[in-house]
């Protein structure tokens, strides 16, 4: 069983439509794939309908967080299996989802005044229906030649973290999310604990904190982790009863990482799975739903 917990669509900032995703992860030779788009469902039902046999798709969403008071740590939670009618839940997505749009306005008018002639309208327009965020605003860069990758534009002179045309955006704090979403029937992951590259890594302290708030997990394996990291977070879950998962975090040709690059051991998905009450993966039945 090959098991990938985290990839992206057009329903956020990835390159493959959800239709392609499960076509790709199926090609990839997944058995089981996690559709998490950036604060939203919507491409759950698209997935769904094109759904080829052999292939299960366990549905989810990434939710942007924030640990801490006054210097908080930007944290993302996977969210897993949970009602997505659920209505607090799913009102929070949608602030979340939604502030997004002001936000990379905000990063485009910082740009603006560093003198790069991005406009608003370009971004929307790669951005499509989906959430909106920094790699649409770098994917205009790269085509303006102001940087030569997505990943090129995440430095400080840009938009990382802190960056010179960075802007924050609206965050969930992590405890009431893990709460949210355990109360929705849903299964809760912290995703990419370590990711140093992105900003400061969750203390431990607080990790053990999430952990009594009922958190459920952690990404472990993940292309962010280096080795030592890897075993570091593995011996910090064994001590709270976390599970650890694994996954790609594919985003398309945004990322250069591929579908299944990094797996969930299958003893862990069926924890996962049953834990979770507020949905259940649903076997591909060829495309057509029975
Ligand atoms: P946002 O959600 O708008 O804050 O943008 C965060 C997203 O940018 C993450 O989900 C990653 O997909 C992407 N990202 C963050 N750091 C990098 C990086 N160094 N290189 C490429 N993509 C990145
Ligand atoms: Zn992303
Ligand atoms: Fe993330
Ligand atoms: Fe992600």
């Amino acid at each position: 069983m090959r098991i990938d917990l985290h990839t992206h669509s057009t329903a956020s900032d990835g390159t493959d439509t959800p239709a392609e995703l499960v076509r790709n992860a199926a090609a990839a030779g997944l058995d089981v794939v996690a559709l998490t788009d950036h604060d939203t469902t919507r491409g759950h039902a698209a997935a769904l309908a094109a759904l080829p046999a052999g292939l299960t798709l366990v549905t989810g969403a990434e939710l942007s967080c924030a640990l801490g008071g006054a210097e908080p740590v930007r944290v993302h939670l996977l969210a897993y299996l949970f009602d997505p009618a659920e209505p607090t839940l799913l009102r929070e997505r949608e602030l979340l989802r939604d502030d997004r749009v002001p936000r990379a306005r905000a990063i485009v008018g910082k740009l603006r005044d560093l003198g790069v002639p991005i406009v608003w309208e370009r971004v929307a327009e790669i951005a499509g229906d989906g959430s909106v965020g920094r790699p649409h605003i770098a994917t205009a860069l790269v085509e303006l030649g102001v940087v030569a990758t997505v990943s090129d534009a995440f430095t400080p002179e840009w938009i990382a973290d802190g960056g010179r045309a960075y802007v924050p955006q609206h965050e969930l704090d992590a405890f009431t999310a893990v709460r949210l979403v355990k109360a929705a029937g849903g299964v809760a992951v912290l995703a990419h604990p370590g990711a140093v590259k992105r900003g400061r890594t969750v203390p431990d302290a607080a990790l053990a904190e999430l952990a009594d708030a009922g958190l459920d997990g952690i990404e472990v394996d993940h292309m962010d982790h280096d080795p030592a990291t890897r075993d570091r977070l593995r011996a910090l879950a064994a001590g709270l009863s976390l599970l650890t998962t694994g996954s790609s975090d594919y985003h398309g040709s945004r990322k250069d990482v591929a579908l299944g690059a990094y797996t969930t051991d299958p003893e862990i998905y069926g924890e996962i799975t049953r834990r979770a009450t507020g949905a259940f993966p649903v076997p591909g039945a060829g495309g057509r739903r029975p």
